[in-house]
């Protein structure tokens, strides 16, 4: 278990080094340990190792996980071994998987930013259950970048005009973009639609549409996010160099 330790130390140095040798700063770039499918204890483990941001794609799995966790952290701390968590960072948590609206209230209620919206509907039914909560949900757009009739996601055609339409819920802040290529054994592969993915963020920045930021570009995971970094990433979705493979 110990190995996540040491296998956080070898991404986060990769990532540091490819974001240098592009000419980036290391710190514009966020690391998200994906955690689909990794136990409780394990995650616990990454969070004593200094992960700071968790990804994950299944709501019942992850409130089922987080709760868990937030237990430990704050909620009994008579009752269970506090032992078990030797930091005081709490953990943050972005949901990566697709949502279905009718788990948006969830979703909203566990995670700080949501990477997969991919329709008006769902965005405004994240606007709703915000609103209840009195919280402003950061969400990304998701771009179905490879035009694989199988994967989620917006049309690129549509962003802008999602991203406009989004632009009018008062609960909702659309922070960038986010991004699947199709699966490639070789990660130059994948550099074309990372590339696509940058140009559909630069073209909605520049209508500079009010309230829309377009900072953030959630790209790459295990097998590709150096090119992911020298395409424009700002935020990596690392599972497999993390946790092992699932
Ligand atoms: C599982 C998953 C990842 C992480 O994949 P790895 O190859 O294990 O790094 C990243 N993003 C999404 C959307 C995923 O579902």
């Amino acid at each position: 278990m110990d190995n996540i330790r040491e296998r956080l130390k070898d991404v986060k140095d990769e990532i540091s080094e490819t974001a240098i040798k592009f000419g980036r700063n290391p710190e514009e770039i966020t690391l998200i340990a994906v955690s689909k499918k990794k136990s409780v204890e394990t995650i616990i483990n990454a969070i004593n190792s200094g992960i700071e941001i968790l990804g994950e794609n299944y709501i019942q799995e992850a409130v089922e996980k987080i709760e868990a966790i937030n237990q430990i952290f704050v909620e009994q701390p008579n009752n269970i071994d506090r032992n078990l968590i030797t930091t005081d960072k709490k953990a943050i948590w972005h949901f990566i998987g697709h949502l279905q609206s009718n788990k948006a209230k969830i979703a909203v209620k566990y995670f700080d930013l949501i990477h997969t919206v991919d329709s008006l509907k769902l965005a405004q039914e994240i606007d709703r259950q915000a609103e209840k909560i009195g919280k402003i949900q950061n969400i990304l757009i998701q771009i179905n970048i490879s035009e694989e009739e199988t994967k989620s996601g917006t049309d690129a055609e549509d962003a802008i005009c999602l991203a406009e339409s989004i632009s009018h819920l008062k609960h909702v802040s659309l922070k960038g973009l986010m991004g699947m290529p199709p699966f490639f054994d070789a990660p130059e592969m994948a550099r074309p639609y990372f590339r696509k993915l940058a140009k559909i963020k630069d073209v909605i920045k520049r209508k500079a549409i009010p309230k829309i930021f377009m900072e953030e570009l959630s790209m790459g995971m295990s097998g590709d996010f150096k090119v992911a970094i020298e395409e424009g990433a700002t935020m990596v979705r690392i599972g497999t160099s993390i946790f092992g493979s699932r």
